[in-house]
């Protein structure tokens, strides 16, 4: 088990689990910091926070996840120790959510135009008021027997390139990290092989691209351990990020998805000695 944990999502996005849920497992791992990283809300960090308040060994890290454009995919960055008492940042955020809402329904609507009859309604029921995202739509179809997986819905349906996929408003990457850092939060890359899938010589050239014109835009880390990341994707990783001077971060990226093979909290992450780099980090901005 690791002591660190950057990447978690709850029910505020497409978690299922609520923040002092995550918290209270954090804490009974034995994990040192977590972070709070969901999707274009910062609505459960007060919620994490009031729970970790019980355990002063545990330290949370408020967070966020923004996703961006890039031609043919997209890039997904973190933002730690991210201001909630900034509105206009949350102005963005809600703008942001609202255009996910939209966009889900959209595709609810192409979905049955596919045959694939799940209710609004009941996808609203399984957000539940968070920031909407995919997720919600494919347990609505696991829960029809639609599919049997979240992902299976992915890559049938909800995927960049499947047939009921809709786009909604996203910023460049230059433009999220902008963002980012006027609010004050760290900017970081997640899960390079997202946008990068083959990490082949051609792939990492081309990640090496994009990080260093993300840098000039105030980029200060990648994650280099993540979910199911092997160790020598990792090391690859590591190679990279070390080369243009950015923080290794991770973390597991949990949802309690239902998918199978989904990294449980906890289990992958930083060193500890990774928060000092951050928290230096923080200051400089
Ligand atoms: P959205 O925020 O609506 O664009 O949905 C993106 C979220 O869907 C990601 O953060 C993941 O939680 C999930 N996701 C993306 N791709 C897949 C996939 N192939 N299988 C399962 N979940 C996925
Ligand atoms: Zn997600
Ligand atoms: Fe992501
Ligand atoms: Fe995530």
């Amino acid at each position: 088990m690791n002591q660190v944990d950057l990447h978690l999502h709850t029910t505020f996005s497409d978690g299922t689990l609520t923040p002092t849920e995550i918290i209270e497992i954090s804490a009974n791992r034995g994990l040192k910091y977590i972070s709070i990283t969901d999707h274009d809300s910062t609505e459960g960090i007060d919620e994490g926070f009031k729970a970790a308040r019980q355990y002063s060994d545990l330290e949370l890290i408020p967070g966020v996840e923004l996703s961006t454009d890039v031609p043919g995919t997209e890039i997904h960055l973190l933002g730690y120790f991210v201001d909630q008492n900034d509105s206009e940042f949350q102005n963005t955020l809600s703008v942001f959510r609202d255009s996910r809402k939209e966009r889900a329904k959209r595709m609810v609507k192409k979905l049955s135009e596919l045959n694939v009859k799940i209710s609004w309604e009941r996808v609203q029921e399984i957000s539940n008021g968070a920031s909407i995202g995919r997720p919600h739509i494919a347990q609505a179809m696991v829960e029809l027997g639609y599919v049997n997986y979240p992902k299976d819905a992915f890559d049938k349906f909800l995927g960049r390139n499947a047939p009921a996929y809709v786009e909604r408003i996203r910023l460049t990457p230059s433009d999220a990290i902008e963002l980012l850092v006027k609010n004050g939060a760290v900017p970081i890359m997640a899960h390079p092989t997202f946008a990068i899938p083959n990490m082949n010589k051609d792939g990492l050239s081309k990640l090496t691209e994009m990080l260093v014109e993300m840098k000039e835009a105030g980029l200060a880390g990648l994650e280099v351990y993540y979910g199911l990341y092997s160790t020598e994707e990792t090391n690859k990783l590591r190679t990279i990020a070390e080369d243009l001077e950015l923080i290794c971060t991770g973390g597991s990226d949990y949802h309690g998805s239902g998918n199978p093979e989904e990294a449980k909290i906890g289990t992958v992450g930083p060193p500890v000695t990774t928060m000092d780099l951050l928290k230096n980090s923080r200051k400089m901005t």
